[in-house]
């Protein structure tokens, strides 16, 4: 049996540690001040310009933390070197605000799921692990699997802003729509960028039926990580 079962190291450096070190945690960045809708840096908390326009369709996003440091470092171990413990270990950075999300009767928490045939090369899908290890940190009922990736995302780090809107039309199918509707979603993923991604899922669980859609990320980047 792997050796993490039974000692926790920390996310970022392995050293014996829960979730972060202490001088990894000391490399985390508060998101701070953001626009209420996108979590887009933003003074006074006012509404940021695009969203003034044309406004995503989540009622909100959160991310507590800005995508940067040993932060960074645990989230690239868990996608790209196969480190899926790493999904446990920072649920206590962001699980309280899933619970606060959640907090609606009948909320159900729906992770940002991977085309199966990524999720087959991963091994595992990211989002849904850290889904998992949130909900049980925060005592909610597991997530539901009731989104689906229709086709492979091209890498969107490649992708302009508009290019990544288009190639995420349809991207997202709900497997279920009796299981969601009239209930609010909690729709989580690791980082968030422009929105586009949680947009494009929360444009297919609000047209299945879903009441309203709010975002969560572990952290917030200001370009897309590669
Ligand atoms: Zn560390
Ligand atoms: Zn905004």
């Amino acid at each position: 049996m792997p050796s993490w079962l039974f000692r926790s190291q920390c996310a970022a450096c392995a050293v014996p540690a829960t979730s972060l070190c202490d001088p990894c945690a000391r490399t985390l960045v508060e998101n701070g001040p953001a626009c209420p809708r996108c979590a887009e840096p933003s003074p006074g908390e006012l509404i940021c310009r695009r969203c003034a326009i044309t406004p995503l369709p989540l009622a909100r996003i959160l991310a507590p933390w800005q995508f940067g440091g040993q932060l960074a470092v645990a989230i690239r171990r868990l996608k790209f070197a196969h480190r899926a413990h790493i999904a446990r270990d920072l649920a206590p950075l962001w699980s309280p605000l899933v619970a606060a999300a959640a907090a609606e009767p009948g909320a159900l928490v729906v992770p940002v799921p991977l085309h199966w045939r990524r999720r087959f090369r991963r091994g595992y899908d990211h989002a849904w692990l850290l889904a998992v290890h949130a909900c049980r940190s925060a005592e909610l009922a597991g997530p539901s699997a009731v989104l689906r990736r229709t086709r492979p995302a091209p890498p969107q780090s490649t992708l302009t802003a508009a290019e990544r809107r288009a190639n995420l039309e349809g991207a997202f199918a709900v497997r279920d729509p009796r299981a969601l509707a009239g209930r609010p979603v909690v729709l989580v993923d690791d980082v968030v960028t422009t929105g586009a991604t949680l947009a494009a899922a929360a444009r297919a669980l609000l047209d299945a039926g879903a009441a309203t859609v709010i975002g969560v990320a572990i952290a917030r980047a200001t370009s897309v990580p590669g």
